[in-house]
This record gives structure tokens, sequence and C-alpha cells, in this order.
């Protein structure tokens, strides 16, 4: 098991490494070769770093923890969307989905493998729709937490990643520094390389988290999840919204959208009676005109123990045009992982609740 205290590597920046081996009187060279064994090499320990001296490999294993992602459950297969549970170091469970080439979903037209991550265990949000709070809260994910998992599908697959979204389980910016720790390794050169624009981060509605994002010098997406056009909607569906009500979320994103030369995303999962009126469409539409954003309308994927279900096709298809009416770039997703419980926390929830029952 990990000791808390111990960093683990694969959360440092080449930066941080060059000052630890600044202290130990290392050559600063030793840091690129430490890197590449993280990221090129996909070095499993540091025994595996064969070029460093041995007394720096003993060193190193002292100084920082090298955790893997165990491998608990993978569904699905090649050519579908693939869910991965995995266990932490403390035994925690978390979830990442990989979902294969998709026409319409984030930055470019043709997304090929897009890897969806989860940056808490559990969330404290509390969406009514959504499984991943069902259980409450128990504990943030540090940036090598985060970056295990890229790490973790891509050596189950044997594929490489070209895109990142941190839509899995948690809240990721009531967590920002350690996802944006983790951006920045997923993006360096020097790391997983992938280029910030086919990194998204979505959040509920975190209004001052947004601003302090728009602050960062980074270049990955943002996606808010709308899933609503009112306040008396969001309400009703999503509790974050009684702190910050969509006056307070819409002048975030203006604020964000006038520090990047970026769009925004929304997320609108399409919920039967609950927000689908044609009312709504049109006052989304006016949202996102307002900001610049674009709109991903997501059917609802029903969630065992909670009453949601999604309207029907033609409802779907119907909200659709009525948005595209006001001249707002959207997507309805045809989504794939139905069938996989790929709604985020579903997995985990299961295979939680089948370990505590076995246990009694
Ligand atoms: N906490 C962040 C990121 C994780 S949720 C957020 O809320 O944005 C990622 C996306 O999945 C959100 O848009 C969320 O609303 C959506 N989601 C949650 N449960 C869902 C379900 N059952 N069906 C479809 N989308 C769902
Ligand atoms: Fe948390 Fe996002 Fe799920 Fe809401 S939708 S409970 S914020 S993970």
């Amino acid at each position: 098991m990990q000791t808390a205290a111990k960093q683990s590597i694969h959360s440092a920046g080449l930066d941080e490494i060059e000052t630890y081996l600044m202290t130990l009187k290392e050559r600063p060279y030793r840091a690129k070769q430490i890197v590449d064994w993280l990221y090129q090499k996909r070095a499993g320990s540091f025994e595996e770093m064969s070029d460093l001296p041995q007394a720096l490999r003993d060193r190193l294993a002292q100084d920082f923890g090298f955790g893997n992602l165990e491998t608990v459950r993978v569904l699905g297969s090649e050519d579908t969307t693939r869910k991965f549970l995995f266990r932490l170091g403390d035994g925690n469970l978390i979830e990442s989905v990989l979902i294969p080439a998709s026409p319409a979903l984030y930055g470019e037209r043709s997304d090929r493998r897009t890897i969806c991550v989860s940056t808490q265990v559990g969330c404290a949000y509390g969406c009514r729709f959504c499984a991943s709070g069902l259980d409450g809260f128990s504990r943030n994910l540090d940036a090598s937490e985060i970056v295990q998992q890229l790490l973790a599908v891509e050596k189950a697959t044997g594929e490489r990643i070209d895109n990142v979204v941190f839509m899995g389980m948690g809240e990721p910016l009531a967590n920002l520094a350690n996802v944006v720790r983790s951006i920045r390794i997923i993006n360096a050169p020097w790391g997983l390389e992938i280029g910030a624009r086919h990194i998204t981060v979505s959040t509920s509605g975190l209004a001052p988290q947004i601003k302090k994002l728009a602050d960062e010098p980074l270049q990955s997406r943002l996606a808010i999840s709308l899933h609503g056009a009112t306040d008396e909607v969001r309400n009703r569906i999503m509790p974050v919204n009684r702190k910050y009500n969509l006056t307070t979320l819409l002048s975030a994103c203006d604020y964000y959208a006038s520090q990047k030369k970026q769009r925004i995303y929304f997320e609108y999962i399409l919920i039967g009676g609950v927000n689908d009126a044609e009312e709504q469409a049109h006052l989304l539409a006016g949202h996102a005109r307002r900001v610049g954003a674009r709109i991903n309308l997501i059917p609802y994927n029903t969630v065992q123990g909670l009453e949601w279900s999604r309207p029907s096709r033609e409802k779907q298809e119907r909200f659709l045009s009525i948005v595209r009416g006001h001249g707002v770039v959207a997507t309805l997703r045809r989504e794939k992982g139905h069938d996989i419980e790929a709604a985020c926390g579903q997995l985990r929830l299961q295979t939680k609740r089948a370990e505590e029952n076995a246990l009694t």
C-alpha cells in the first residue's frame, strides 16, 4: 500500500524532478531520462530504469511512490466502448471509459480514441440523475492517479489515446490543483504529448473555479454540464445551482470566453419530462449564443435505482432542430456504451455493492 506522505513520481513535473536531482547533486539530464522511462518506455518500476546508476534508482524508490492501478474489471470489447474499473493503492475503486472513433464528440471532427477519466472517488455534488454521487464523496484523486488511468488503458489496449475528457466520476473543478497538474503532464512534450485542444474538462457549474481555470495558462477546453436552461429546472436536478445560479454561472462563462480564444461546450442530457420542453430548447440556444458555446445533447442513460429516462427519438430530434434554428452549432450524441452501463459511476457502484454484500 502507498504511504500517503510519499509523492508519486507520476504526479511530478520535469522541472520538479530536475530540482529534486539538484538537491542530490545529480546531473540535470537524468530528469529527462526519468521522464522518458515513465512516458516513452512506460517503465513499471524504478528498477527498470537501467541507464540510471543503481544508487539513484534506490534513492528514487525511497523518495517517490510508483503506483500502478490494479485492473479489477474490463467491460466491452474492441471497437466498442470499453469500461475499466481500477483499484487504487488504498483500495478505493475508480472507473475510466475508452470511447472509440466517434464523428461528433469533442474537439476535432475525427476524434479517434477518447478516454473519459475520473477525478475523485465518488462525488459530493449529488446531481439527481447521476450514479457517481449516489454513494457520496470519499476523496480527491491526486495527479498521478489521473495520469495512471491513461497509462493503464493504453497498456491494456496497446493503443494510443488521442483525446481526454474529464467526465468520469467526480467534479474536476472541486479538485482543481490536481486536475491542472495532471493536464500539464498529459499535455507536456516530455509527458503524454496530447494536444491541449484534445483535453476537455467538464464541470457541473462551479463558477469561482471556472474563473480560476480561465486564469491558468492552459489551452484545454471547457464543457459545462448545463442540463437545464432555467434556475427552476437546474434547481430540481442539480443542487449546485442553489449555490451558483444560472446568472452567476453564465457570467463565469463570459469571463472564461473573454480570457481564452476558444469555444465552450454546453452539455445537455435530455431527460424525459424534466428538461426536454421546447421552451428549454429556445432558452438554451439563447444562453449558447450569449457565450459563444456549442451544444452537445446527450440522451439520458438509465441508472439502476433512479427513475429518470430519455425522451423519444422524435422529441430528441425536435429539441435539436429548435436549438439549431437559432443558429447554434449543436450535436445529438448517438451515444455508445448504453449496454455496458457507461454512464459515469455505475460500474463502480455495482462492484462496490457486490463486494459489500460479499462481506456481510
Ligand atoms: N462532474 C462533472 C464531470 C463528470 S460528469 C460534471 O458534472 O460535468 C460527466 C457528464 O456525464 C456530465 O455532463 C454529467 O451530467 C453526465 N451524466 C451523468 N449521469 C449521466 C447519465 N445517467 N446519462 C448521461 N449522462 C450523464
Ligand atoms: Fe458529480 Fe458531475 Fe455526477 Fe453531478 S453529474 S453528481 S457533478 S459527477
